[in-house]
């Protein structure tokens, strides 16, 4: 394998090394005899075998076995500041230019046998079925086109309207009175021709509905409206898929995004199992039946759609490439629009019981 160095700076201060690659972190490495230094130097003339590095620092008067270099590189790769010279592209000069900031950033995460152009095919190779093109949907509609999803469905049932334009950044003026998932899919298409997208434009009245929604999906990000039981819908038809799910949105003062790791994570119902009896007359069962049948105007606005839009898509990232685990895997995650928007993580309970677990394939 040829080893490339990150973007990286270094500077010999008596018997130390002092690295930075990432500038949240200045690495300092005992190198007495200099010869991280001079790995370092011949990393930075370009990718390498450690054969050729081990030959390199040897002509230069650096005696080091090939398996020195190994385990120099080895150190280097568990900080993170080398990676496979042959997967930092994907190999075709016009999908890197598209993709040239996917990855850069996935560039973070690379390491020797872990190349960052692998992330960026898992995401083109991806579908994902998004619920809900409106207020959130419409920025995440636009990240994960961004980020490179191969495959789209759009599901939606509203038509544009003029209240639509705080927030959903996808529409024109000119759209008023269009399907919202007809021209989200024009939009897909015009912005990447490369995404295939399917607009979807159904009323969804159960988790019936969504059954062939799911099935060739690999994951479903957005939620539904309408119904107050509408999400527990989307969540028992990711169960009985085996398909993660990812969805936020806003109470009055709050943003929310959740995400459901069938079989692995907590779900939505499971959330539900320490909630009072709505039947019981005391203060919590009250306040909770009356919560659960307000109906709030959408007061989202474009600051926080486009926040409750970008993180589903960034947890979506998560599951799709596997560049880290997934952070709100049966929790609720709260950012208060009160309280400075610092995000408070909420486990759900786990319910042992839960009927909605009890479908998960796995
Ligand atoms: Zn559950």
């Amino acid at each position: 394998m040829q080893v490339m160095l990150k973007e990286c700076a270094w500077e010999s201060l008596g018997d130390e090394l002092v690295v930075v690659h990432d500038p949240r972190e200045a690495y300092t490495l005992a190198d007495p005899d200099g010869r991280i230094a001079a790995l370092l130097d011949e990393l930075a003339r370009g990718p390498a075998t450690a054969e050729e590095l081990s030959a390199a620092l040897s002509a230069r008067g650096v005696p080091v076995t090939e398996d020195d270099v190994r385990d120099g590189l080895a150190g280097l790769d568990s900080l993170g500041l080398v990676e496979d010279a042959a997967g930092r592209l994907l190999g075709d000069p016009d999908a890197d230019e598209r993709h040239f900031s996917n990855l850069t950033f996935f560039g973070v995460f690379a390491r020797l046998g872990r190349p960052r152009a692998e992330f960026v095919r898992r995401l083109r190779d991806s579908h994902v079925l998004v619920l809900g093109a409106g207020g959130g949907g419409s920025s995440l509609v636009q990240c994960l086109a961004g980020l490179g999803v191969g495959a789209l469905t759009l599901v939606d049932r509203d038509d544009i309207a003029p209240r639509n334009f705080a927030r959903q950044f996808l529409y024109r003026h000119a759209d008023i009175g269009r399907s919202k998932v007809d021209r989200a899919a024009e939009w897909v298409r015009e912005y990447d021709p490369g995404i295939e997208v399917r607009a979807v434009d159904r009323w969804i009245s159960g988790p019936d509905d969504l059954k062939d929604l799911t099935e060739d999906a690999h994951l479903i990000a957005g939620g539904l409206d309408g119904d107050p039981d509408a999400n527990l819908w989307v969540n028992e038809a990711a169960l009985r898929a085996g398909v993660p799910w990812v969805a936020g949105g806003m109470t009055r003062t709050q943003l929310i995004y959740f995400s459901v790791d069938p079989g692995v994570s907590a779900c939505l119902r499971c959330d539900e199992s320490d909630l009072p009896d709505p039947r019981e007359r005391t203060t919590a069962a009250v306040a909770q039946r009356l919560t659960r049948g307000l109906r709030l105007a959408n007061g989202l606005t474009g600051p926080m759609a486009m926040q409750v839009g970008s993180l589903v898509a960034y947890e979506a990232m998560r599951y799709l490439t596997g560049v880290e685990q997934p952070r709100a895997a049966g929790s609720r995650v709260v950012i208060d629009l009160l309280d400075g928007l610092v995000p408070v993580w909420q486990p759900f309970p786990r319910d042992p019981g839960c009927p909605a677990c009890a479908l998960a394939r796995r």
